[in-house]
């Protein structure tokens, strides 16, 4: 059942568009503005509530090329420089904060890491493979003596999330793209296999093409329309500490596929720290309430990596949502039998990195029939039938976070 907001924008009778973004999260955003920089003329983004009020609000906003499958980071590739040179790009102020990032493992999986790095390479990515010792020459408060070897990537760190969305807003509204917050997309409107546009809490748009970029609400409102995707949502939790004194210089971003969890800087002296979550099937629209051992288990993770951090204080915490898919890899493209039906959801955990290259991606792919900056054909949904992934061949340990219902 799709909930209405109170507040609303009233809209003509029936207004007329060539696309309808559904969702103002990052993904939606970056594809409302890619599509107007496109020279879309009419393009309007529906946001059910205020922008960035679903997970990407909440994201850890780790910018980093890291993946296991080649798919994911050539998206992250495509995507990076974006960030890195977001004001000379989008205006506005710089979004990024460059920390450098590794991504450790432990010893079983050193040589899948180590052609993992090959793989990035040869897409261009800026990563090395690290010894624990040389890791630990980068960061002398790290231990290290459970590591096998570490991918370093020493352009990459993090972004402020909501100035990303904003910033997409900004340039999308100035490009002329309508940005319509408080109102809800409460059904897609198809005849037939065609879809025709949208009902919205403020009246009817007739548009060509409607992009789902509903996030954890994008099974829900696909349903409606007779079309199940196989995607669920998680919570997702995260505690942020202020470093002890010792610790006051921000540290690199870590991935840390030893302990299944993640940790980057935050502004100036604190930390933030991902922890581990197993919650599933969660009502995106509920009160969210981090359980009360997450901020243990943060600490937990955070003095095993790096000792010092066991005078670090609790700030503050929490439980936020994403939509994954049955294997936690996006669902980005046309939809088979629905024309004009285009899909940019269940980011699964890491949809955050790779918005700006998914918002050139589906405007390509609307607007030339085929999308240029990556080839994005793995993440369609009729792979689930095909029995395809876009995983790689040499995967690491599986997070047991990321284990659960299909
Ligand atoms: C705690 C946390 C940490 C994360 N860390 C990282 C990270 O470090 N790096 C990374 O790359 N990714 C990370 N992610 C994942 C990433 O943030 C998400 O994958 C990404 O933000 C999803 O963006 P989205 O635009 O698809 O969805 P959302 O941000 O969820 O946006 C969907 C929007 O659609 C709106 N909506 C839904 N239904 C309707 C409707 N019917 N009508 C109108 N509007 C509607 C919602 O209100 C919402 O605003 C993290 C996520 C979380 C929660």
């Amino acid at each position: 059942m799709i909930r209405y907001p109170a507040k609303g924008v009233s809209l003509p009778v029936a207004e007329t568009a060539d696309v309808v973004v559904v969702g103002g999260g990052v993904n939606g955003a970056s594809i409302a503005y890619a599509l107007a920089a496109r020279g879309v003329t009419r393009v309007v983004l529906c946001e059910k509530a205020a922008l960035a009020s679903g997970a990407s609000g909440r994201s850890s906003a780790l910018v980093r090329m890291h993946y296991t499958n080649e798919w994911d980071a050539r998206l992250a590739f495509a995507s990076f420089p974006v960030f890195k040179h977001w004001t000379e790009i989008m205006g506005g102020p710089s979004v990024f904060t460059h920390t450098g990032f590794v991504n450790v493992v432990a010893p079983p999986y050193a040589a899948a890491l180590r052609k993992n790095v090959e793989m990035l390479r040869s897409i261009g990515i800026n990563t090395v493979a690290l010894s624990p010792g040389e890791l630990r020459d980068l960061q002398p408060f790290a231990n290290v003596e459970d590591l096998g070897v570490a991918a370093w990537e020493p352009e990459s760190g993090y972004a402020d999330p909501a100035a990303t969305v904003e910033g997409f807003r900004r340039r999308g509204h100035e490009l002329g793209a309508r940005i319509l917050q408080w109102t809800a997309v409460t059904k897609i409107l198809r005849r037939g296999s065609r879809v025709l546009g949208v009902e919205t809490s403020a009246g009817r748009i007739d548009a060509g093409a409607v992009v789902a970029a509903a996030g954890a609400w994008a099974p829900e409102l696909c349903r409606e329309i007779g079309l199940e995707i196989p995607a669920r949502v998680k919570g997702l939790d995260t505690v942020q500490v202020t470093r002890p004194a010792a610790l006051a210089q921000p540290h690199l971003v870590f991935i840390d596929n030893v302990q299944g969890s993640y940790f980057r800087p935050e502004s100036g002296i604190c930390t933030i720290v991902g922890v581990p979550c197993q919650d599933w099937d969660l009502d995106p629209d509920a009160p969210t309430v981090l359980p009360p051992g997450a901020p243990t288990v943060g600490a937990q993770i955070l003095t095993h990596r790096i000792p010092a951090m066991e005078g670090a204080t609790l700030a503050r915490g929490y439980r936020a949502f994403d939509c994954y898919s049955r294997d936690r890899h996006a669902i980005l493209g046309r939809v088979d039998g629905i024309d004009g039906l285009y899909l940019a959801t269940a980011f699964s955990g890491s949809g955050f990195k790779i918005a700006p290259a998914v918002g050139m991606c589906v405007a390509e792919l609307i607007v030339d029939g085929r999308a240029k900056t990556v080839d994005i054909e793995a993440f369609n949904l009729r792979r689930f039938a095909e029995g395809r992934s876009p995983e790689g061949p040499y995967p690491y340990a599986p997070r047991k976070d990321h284990a659960g219902p299909d």
